[in-house]
């Protein structure tokens, strides 16, 4: 009898609808940008060139491996974005842009699209890592965004690393500077002229990323505009214009001429589009930077992530340093806009 009642018992429970195993991959993904401008191969060597694309591939594989390991993508956008402010190559941290005064003032913003926090600090001297000022002052500040000395002095409370000024200095923006100054005496440009003085003044680096969790993160870090003065600050700390993240819509990192992206209000507004008309990242990007920006005269680029792992890298310029790197492993690294 009792070998029965177990029989009837294992057939019962064999016949239960069993739960799926989990087999699911896990979603994730991670976009950088280092600027974007008059990128023309004609302008580039093949050393430069590959030294780029090995700069932006470690950056990327930084995050990637943080994100694959279960981090979060705020510290995946962090440690990202340090590989590129370590770089001399880009416009953030080393490798900055001077100011009209030769000095260096650096701009960063960050925002985590869970919890819609965010942090930012402009025109710094002294801090290495600049993306880690805007996140701290998002963590253990109760503010957005700090500037000059004091946020100086708040990152040194917070124990973050301090540097001279002279740390940031590279050869190649005093030369940059020298330029610049000399160009802006010249009254008329050739449209390819105003094409390479542009391109001088301008770089940026930006990382978006969403973790396994879900959740989305967004940073930006810059030196801003060569031959800048009056404290001049650009989009790159201001949330809502350079840097965006909300986990209902999208994280969106900008690069370009940065009081036109304030004006457009670009990062905000991508996020917007997808939100309130429901439009791809692509279509909420495309129409932003092509149709917005350009209109009033704008331009330069953004990289953007979705919840869904989509991504977009819009441009209205012929290049923008940027890479991608899917929860496959996938990487893609590009340069010019027609590759
Ligand atoms: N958007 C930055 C600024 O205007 C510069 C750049 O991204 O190239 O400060």
């Amino acid at each position: 009898m009792k070998k029965i009642v177990l029989l009837v018992a294992l057939t019962l429970i064999s016949c239960q609808p069993q739960p799926e195993k989990e087999n699911k991959t896990p979603n994730f993904g991670i976009v950088i940008h280092g600027g974007a401008g008059t990128i023309l191969r004609k302008n580039m060597t093949p050393e430069m060139e590959a030294q780029y694309r090995e700069t932006l591939a470690l950056a990327i594989q930084t995050g990637h491996a943080i994100l694959k390991a279960g981090g979060s993508s705020q510290e995946a956008v962090e440690k990202t974005i340090h590989v590129m402010e370590d770089s001399p190559l880009f416009n953030a941290g080393k490798g900055a842009v001077l100011t009209a005064d030769e000095t260096i003032e650096l701009d960063a913003s960050f925002m985590n699209g869970a919890t819609l926090d965010a942090g930012a600090i402009a025109g710094v001297q002294t801090i290495k890592h600049p993306i880690s000022a805007a996140i701290a002052v998002m963590e253990d500040s109760p503010h957005v965004m700090l500037s000059g000395k004091g946020a100086e002095a708040f990152a040194a409370s917070q124990g973050l690393e301090l540097v001279s000024p002279e740390y940031f200095y590279t050869e190649r923006r005093i030369n940059a500077l020298k330029r610049v100054k000399e160009k802006e005496q010249q009254t008329a440009f050739t449209p390819q002229e105003w094409e390479d003085f542009k391109n001088q003044k301008f770089g940026t680096v930006g990382c978006v990323a969403l973790d396994q969790a879900g959740n989305l993160a967004a940073g930006t870090s810059t030196g801003g505009m060569t031959n800048k003065r009056w404290n001049r600050i650009g989009d790159a700390p201001i949330i809502g214009a350079g840097t965006y993240a909300n986990n209902a819509s999208c994280a969106i990192s900008a690069t370009g001429w940065g009081e036109f992206f304030i004006r457009s209000v670009v990062a905000h507004d991508i996020a917007a589009l997808m939100e309130y008309k429901n439009l791809s990242i692509q279509e909420a990007a495309r129409i932003v930077i092509h149709e917005k920006v350009a209109k009033l005269g704008g331009d330069g680029g953004i990289v953007g992530i979705d919840k869904q792992g989509n991504i977009a890298m819009e441009m209205n310029t012929a290049g923008m340093y940027r890479a991608h790197m899917d929860a496959q492993g996938n990487l893609t690294v590009k340069i010019y806009k027609d590759e």
